[in-house]
C-alpha cells in the first residue's frame, strides 16, 4: 500500500526569513487552545485528538501531539517544534484519502487550515492549500471558470488534491496548476512553476519529493467558460447517482488499472464482491470501489478487506491493483 508522506523530523533545520523570532510554542496535556489568524503562539494537544475526527473514513486512534496551523508562519513554527522534539510529523487537509490506524500516530499530525483564496486577474486564483477543493471548484466555476468543475465534489483540500493531483470526471488538478508554493523540511519557502511540475495519474512530484514539509499555496489558471455552471451541475449530480455520498468512506480506494479499459470498479464488482463485509467494512452496493466504514470499523477491517478485494482480482483476472487510499503507519518504520 503507498506510503503517505510522513517525514522524520530530525533532520530538520528550520529557519525562515520571515518566520518571527518571538514565535511561543507550548505542549498542552490537558486542553486546547485554537490557534487564530496572525497569532504566533499556539499549543499542541498531547494524545486527546483522534484520528477517526480528522478523517472521512471516521477510523483511526490518538495521535502523539496535534496542532492545527492557520498561516504559513504557524506551519513553519510548528515544524520547528518537531525538529527540535525529534518528532516525526505529517500534515493533513481533511483526510480525505488517509486510512489512519487504530494505533494513532507516533509522532505530530499538523491539521492544515490556511484558507485563503486571492484573485487579482481573472481567471487566476492564488489558493492556501487549506482551502476546501470542493468549495474551490464551485466558487470558479459559478464566476464562469473552466477547470475546476470536477473539484466541486473532491471533500479534499487544495494542498491534498495538489499532493495527490485528484481529478474526475477527465480532468485532473495538473491541467490547471500554475504555481506551487511550498516549505521544504528546512523551513524555506520555495516555488515551483508549471514548467517543473511533473503530474501522473494521482501522482505529483511532491509525493517523491524528499524534504517537502507541506504544500502552502497553489495557483491555478484557469480559462472564461459559458458553461462552467452547468457542467459542475452535471458532474455533481451525476456523483450523487453513481457514488455513496453521505457514507463514511475515502472515495475510491484502487486506481484504475492503465490501459485495460476497465475500472478498478468494473473488476470487484464482476468478482462479485459488491456487498462483501468483514467487521465494520463494506464494499459499497452503489460503486464497488468505494469502501465504507458502515459501524465501527477498525482500521484492521479495512485493510483485510482491501487485501481481500486485491487477491479476488488478481486471481479471477489477473490484474494487480494498486491503492489510491494511503495507509498511515503508527509507528515509523525502519
Ligand atoms: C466521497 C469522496 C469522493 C472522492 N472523490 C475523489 C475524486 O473524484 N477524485 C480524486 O482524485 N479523489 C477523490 N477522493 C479522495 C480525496 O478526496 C482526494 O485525494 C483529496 O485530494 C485528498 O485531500 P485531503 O486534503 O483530504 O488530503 P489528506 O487525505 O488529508 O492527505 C492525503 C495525502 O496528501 C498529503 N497532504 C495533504 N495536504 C498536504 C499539504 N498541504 N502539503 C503536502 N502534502 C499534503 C498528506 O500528507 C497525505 O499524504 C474522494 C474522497 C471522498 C471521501
Amino acid at each position: 500500500m503507498a506510503i503517505p508522506l510522513c517525514h522524520k523530523a530530525s533532520s530538520l533545520l528550520l529557519q525562515h526569513p520571515h518566520s518571527p523570532t518571538n514565535t511561543h510554542i507550548f505542549v498542552c496535556k490537558s486542553s486546547f487552545i485554537p490557534i487564530k489568524q496572525g497569532q504566533t503562539h499556539f499549543k499542541f494537544l498531547r494524545r486527546q485528538k483522534l484520528l477517526k475526527d480528522l478523517s472521512t473514513w471516521a477510523i483511526g486512534g490518538p495521535c502523539n501531539y496535534f496542532c492545527q496551523v492557520f498561516d504559513h508562519t504557524q506551519l513553519v513554527s510548528a515544524l520547528r517544534y518537531c525538529h527540535e522534539n525529534s518528532l516525526r510529523f505529517m500534515i493533513i487537509g481533511r483526510g480525505s484519502n488517509c486510512l489512519f490506524d487504530d494505533l494513532g500516530f507516533d509522532g505530530c499530525v499538523i491539521l492544515n487550515r490556511i484558507e485563503f483564496v486571492e484573485s487579482e486577474e481573472a481567471g487566476v486564483y492564488k489558493v492556501g492549500s487549506g482551502f476546501w477543493f470542493n468549495r474551490l471548484g464551485v466558487q470558479c466555476s459559478n464566476e464562469g471558470f473552466t477547470g475546476l468543475e470536477f473539484a466541486g465534489g473532491i471533500p479534499g483540500t487544495v494542498g491534498g488534491a495538489t499532493f495527490m493531483n485528484a481529478g474526475a470526471n477527465g480532468q485532473e488538478t495538473a491541467d490547471v496548476v500554475e504555481s506551487v508554493d511550498f516549505v521544504t523540511t528546512d523551513g524555506r519557502l520555495q516555488r515551483l512553476e508549471r514548467a517543473d511540475l511533473n503530474f501522473g495519474y494521482r501522482s505529483s512530484p511532491f509525493q517523491s519529493m524528499p524534504d517537502l514539509a507541506a504544500i502552502v499555496a497553489v495557483t491555478f489558471q484557469l480559462q472564461s467558460s459559458g458553461t462552467s455552471k452547468t457542467r459542475l451541475q452535471e458532474y455533481l449530480e451525476r456523483r450523487r447517482a453513481s457514488q455513496p455520498i453521505g457514507e463514511k468512506s475515502a472515495g475510491s480506494v484502487f486506481r484504475n488499472p492503465s490501459d485495460l479499459g476497465v475500472t478498478a470498479a468494473e473488476l470487484i464488482e464482476k468478482a462479485g464482491l459488491k456487498g462483501l463485509r468483514v467487521g465494520g467494512a463494506m464494499i459499497s452496493k452503489l460503486h464497488s470501489n468505494f469502501f465504507i466504514n458502515c459501524g465501527g470499523s477498525t482500521s484492521q477491517d479495512m485493510l483485510n478487506l482491501i487485501a481481500i478485494a486485491k487477491e479476488k482480482v488478481n486471481q479471477k483476472f489477473g490484474v494487480k491493483l494498486k491503492e489510491e487510499v494511503l495507509y498511515v503507519h503508527p509507528r515509523e518504520e525502519t
